[in-house]
């Protein structure tokens, strides 16, 4: 068992619970004043988040951009935990940074997506963190690396601190998307395959970038059992220092929260897992069958691809596509599946036919 495995703490449900608690981060993307982040932990006191977060050390993209208020910000979280009794969090960059945190009681620290690509800045982090007994957040790095990231956590747990979890905040995609940093799902699913115990926290504010986005976010995470959010929360938004399009008020988060629904990771009722195991059986089977119905589709495109080559013709014709295309959309349609992800389905099987008739 790797260090990782052995130090994550799995998401523990006591008996008759319906919902497990997860692990809510909540708060300003950056404390601005002493005013706004005492306003914004009395708005969440008794919202039950296990931690208030506020930037302290911001690392931004342009030097024009605020940069957060330093160590002087310090003392207002220490205020946040004595008037509300909420733990704190901020993020650390350097191990000045952590020193700072530690010695002004900070109880969780993450490492952020700009630091987190750095294995010279993350084994400098994980050195001032030896031993220390507070947990350690790791978010992804900037780029789509798993391996990078994997990195970053066996770093950190190399360190001996209390816990590890990751943290996913998206990725950057160079053009227009619509979210500000993409979810790639698939990445922090095959983060979890190899650490099943590695607790993961959404941060669904830098995912979006956008408020009206942060909702469905929020819900596809836990869909997909993660056992925690990190949600921005501003008392007024539309005038926060950084980050304003994608901060909630406390009023809206608390609301949101309400309607979400926390997830439990395992089946544990005897006749639920009966029955799923039974729909299970039956999807393996239509897996079966769906793959055989592909190995005929490329038996015929090879016949075709023969065709093809004897008469010099270019395996690609942008006709046959095109109709291909209409056909998927109109089955699409008429099955009530989503057409997007037909098409995205049938775009990979198509380039797949055409690989093997070039073979
Ligand atoms: C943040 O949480 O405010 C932050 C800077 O996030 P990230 O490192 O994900 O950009
Ligand atoms: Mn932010």
């Amino acid at each position: 068992m790797t260090r990782l495995e052995q130090l994550a703490q799995p998401q523990t449900i006591a008996p008759g619970e319906e919902e497990p608690s997860p692990i809510l981060i909540a708060g300003p993307c950056s404390a601005e004043t002493e005013a706004q982040v005492l306003e914004t932990a009395r708005q969440l006191s008794a919202s039950g988040i296990s931690y208030f977060r506020a930037g302290i050390w911001k690392p931004r993209t342009s030097p024009d951009s605020f940069e957060g208020v330093g160590e002087k910000g310090l003392p207002w979280l220490q205020q946040v935990k004595t008037q509300f009794g909420l733990n704190i969090a901020i993020e650390v960059a350097n191990a000045r940074h952590v020193e700072k945190a530690l010695a002004h009681g900070v109880d969780l620290l993450w490492i952020g997506a700009r630091t987190s690509v750095n294995p010279f800045t993350v084994q400098e982090i994980a050195d001032a963190l030896k031993g220390v007994p507070v947990p350690v957040m790791v978010k992804n790095p900037i780029n789509p690396d798993l391996k990078l990231w994997k990195g970053a956590l066996e770093r950190i747990l190399r360190a001996d601190v209390q816990s590890v979890a990751a943290c996913h905040r998206g990725f950057d995609v160079y053009g227009k998307s619509l979210y500000r940093n993409a979810p790639l799902w698939e990445i922090p699913i095959d983060l979890k395959r190899a650490f099943p115990e590695l607790p993961i926290v959404c941060d669904p504010s830098h995912i979006g970038g956008r408020r009206d986005l942060i909702e469905d976010i929020s819900r596809k995470a836990l869909n997909l059992g993660y056992e925690g959010l990190m949600i921005e929360t501003h008392p007024d938004p539309d005038n926060a220092w950084s980050d304003s399009a994608q901060q909630l008020v406390p009023s809206e988060l608390l609301a949101m929260l309400n309607r979400l629904k926390f997830r439990k990771h395992q089946l544990d009722d005897k006749a639920l897992l009966a029955k799923t195991g039974f729909l299970r059986d039956e999807i393996d089977d239509l897996d079966g069958r769906i793959q055989e119905l592909i190995a005929q589709r490329m038996d015929l495109a090879r016949e075709i691809g023969d065709l093809k080559r004897a008469n010099n013709v270019a395996f690609y014709q942008h006709n046959r596509w095109n109709e291909i295309i209409e056909r998927v959309k109109e089955n699409s349609d008429r099955l009530h599946l989503n057409e997007e992800f037909m098409l995205k389905l049938f775009s990979l099987i198509h380039l797949e036919s055409i690989d093997i008739q070039g073979e």
